[in-house]
């Protein structure tokens, strides 16, 4: 099934950007070129801000921003997404106007201050281009393009799908600050609650936040298209780069030996069945449409991701249904580690029957209900670093051992743990196809 989903993902955005004007997106032809392959290295560039800098007096790298972690990052920009189309609602983007350029906001404005703005769900953000990640550049650029979904209430309730380009800087001696603080969109100079932060000044500091010198801010935000029709769903997409072989990071081994000496039981063998139990647990989830049952083993963004595409198909009255299965290979491609984050990534190959029924008379609209598909995923799973213990492939709370139930903000209804974040385990927190993964 996810291979549909991200080639479509692919599609749509590859028709827009080509596409002056065309903005049905009901006109996408099946087959369209891969994207091109720059996702995987704009993320490691703007990951790099935690290793690069200027010298010091004894000749040893400064780095810019030794904590910066890129998997905080994207929760925030996620989060931030989701929270400024919220705060379009009753016309209160002053509340996160310590994030938002006085630019940025009057391009939201023109998209409309409906009553209300809810039920905003990510489906893809891509990175168009990093810039200023450099031993003496004084300022960081990223742009990424938003594929969302959500529902505006004027009172009448109305969907949309949207495509949005944002830039956002920062100044690039900015330091990252801790997760709890990120997620919590604390005063960026001060750590005053939100609510201290009113238009652009914080009202305990009294500084001006939204410039860049304290976090990031966004500077532009362009609507590229807004639908009230998703993205096309039917047909059928030939797979592609399954036979491409493995990107592997030539040091992916021997950051996997660090991370053993640090915890000795997150050993290959371990990893691979976790991996596999959240493989054969998503199937299952998707097959019987109880989304719910992947939470507990994804990271928040990546259910998003899900949710997105789940709500695109119920929306056109289709359903995609995946039979038998099974991962066929699992390689090695890439460690990596940073300040919060441990983070490993396995080549994916598996096969599958993977085909769309349409609700209303059965009929079969993409897809093979009788040739199984091959096909071949990057997968990542994360863990908070410091965490220890092995993989678990049952499916109890990692926290508190009780039968595993999760609410949608990804807490356990037990013990309140949030299991999601792999603060207790290692959770998938990306899938990217051969033709999109860069290493
Ligand atoms: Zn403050
Ligand atoms: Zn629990």
């Amino acid at each position: 099934m996810l291979i549909v989903f991200v080639g479509v993902v692919a599609i749509v955005v590859m028709n827009m950007k080509s596409g002056a004007g065309q903005r049905d997106w009901s006109t996408v032809a099946p087959h369209a070129p891969p994207p091109p392959r720059r996702q995987g290295s704009l993320r490691t560039k703007l990951a790099s801000l935690a290793r690069v800098g200027p010298k010091g007096s004894d000749g040893s790298v400064q780095p810019l921003d030794p904590e910066f972690s890129i998997v905080l990052f994207e929760d925030f920009v996620y989060s931030l997404f989701a929270r400024v189309h919220e705060a379009r609602g009753g016309d209160r983007l002053d509340t996160l106007g310590g994030w938002l350029s006085d630019n940025a906001i009057a391009s939201l404005r023109k998209m409309g201050t409906p009553h209300a703005v809810k039920a905003v769900v990510v489906g893809a953000v891509t990175y168009e281009s990093v810039a200023g990640v450099g031993a003496n550049s004084p300022r960081v650029r990223v742009t990424l393009g938003f594929e969302a979904n959500y529902t505006e209430a004027t009172p009448l309730e109305q969907s949309y799908y949207v495509s949005e380009m944002w830039l956002l800087e920062r100044d690039a001696s900015v330091k990252s600050r801790p997760p709890d603080d990120v997620r919590a969109f604390k005063c960026p100079h001060c750590g005053a609650p939100l609510d201290a932060v009113q238009g652009h000044t914080c009202s305990y500091c009294g500084k001006v936040v939204n410039t860049g010198a304290f976090d990031w801010v966004v500077t532009q935000v362009k609507s590229r298209a807004r639908e009230q029709r998703g993205p096309q769903l039917t047909g059928t997409t030939e797979e592609q780069g399954t036979e491409l072989p493995t990107l592997k990071d030539p040091r992916a081994q021997e950051r996997l030996n660090a991370l053993m000496h640090d915890d000795p039981e997150a050993t290959p063998l371990a990893l691979r069945k976790r991996l596999e139990f959240i493989f054969h647990e998503m199937q299952t989830a998707w097959a019987q449409r109880e989304w719910q049952g992947m939470r507990p083993f994804l990271s928040d963004n990546l259910f998003q991701t899900q949710l997105y595409w789940i709500n695109a198909y119920r929306q056109a009255g289709l359903r995609n249904i995946t039979e038998n299965a099974h991962i066929t290979n699992l390689t090695l491609a890439r460690v990596t580690r940073d300040a919060y984050f441990d983070a490993v990534t396995l080549r994916v190959h598996a096969s599958s029957l993977d085909y769309t029924v349409r609700d209303r008379d059965g009929q079969v609209v993409g897809g093979s209900r009788s040739r199984e598909r091959a096909y071949s995923e990057y997968w990542t799973l994360i863990r908070g670093r410091g965490v220890q213990g092995r993989p678990s492939t049952r499916k109890q709370c990692p926290s508190c051992g009780a039968p595993l139930s999760i609410n949608m903000a990804g807490h356990c209804t037990h013990c309140q743990a949030r299991v999601t974040s792999g603060e207790f385990d290692w959770v998938l927190s990306r899938i990217e196809q051969d033709e999109a993964y860069q290493g």
